[in-house]
């Protein structure tokens, strides 16, 4: 997908610091961050939403939600807690049409 702005930060044609990576998922810092830690959680293949997610994708779910935890725990964030959301869709307010799991923390959130 040359036009998807988080498969060209998979494909590593937009330099972002990278905070966690292995074959199917990328995590790097949010461009407009709502609290001290906001991360986005992305596979590297091009999935539009969450309601794209087929069958044989169940694990790459729970290998987000993983590594999530995993880096939420590197953050620091383990004892003090974090919040992750996935926004599907308008109503959602999915502003990018590449499935992210977004990983808040640092500050009592709302
Ligand atoms: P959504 O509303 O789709 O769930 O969230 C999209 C998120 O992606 C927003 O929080 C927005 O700040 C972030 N974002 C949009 N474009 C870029 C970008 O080019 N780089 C990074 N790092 N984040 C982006
Ligand atoms: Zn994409």
């Amino acid at each position: 997908m040359e036009d998807c702005i988080f498969c060209r930060i998979a494909n590593k044609k937009i330099p972002t610091e990278i905070i966690y990576e292995d074959e199917e998922i990328l995590v790097f810092p949010d461009i407009k961050p709502k609290a001290p830690v906001h991360l986005l959680l992305i596979p590297k293949r091009h999935i539009v939403s969450l309601q794209e997610v087929k069958p044989g994708d169940e694990k790459l779910l729970a290998r987000m939600i993983l590594a999530a935890r995993k880096v939420a725990e590197k953050k620091g964030l383990a004892l003090a807690g974090y919040r992750l959301i996935i926004n599907n869709g308008p109503d959602a307010g999915q502003a990018v049409p590449h499935l992210h799991l977004h990983l808040l923390g640092g500050i009592k959130l709302d």
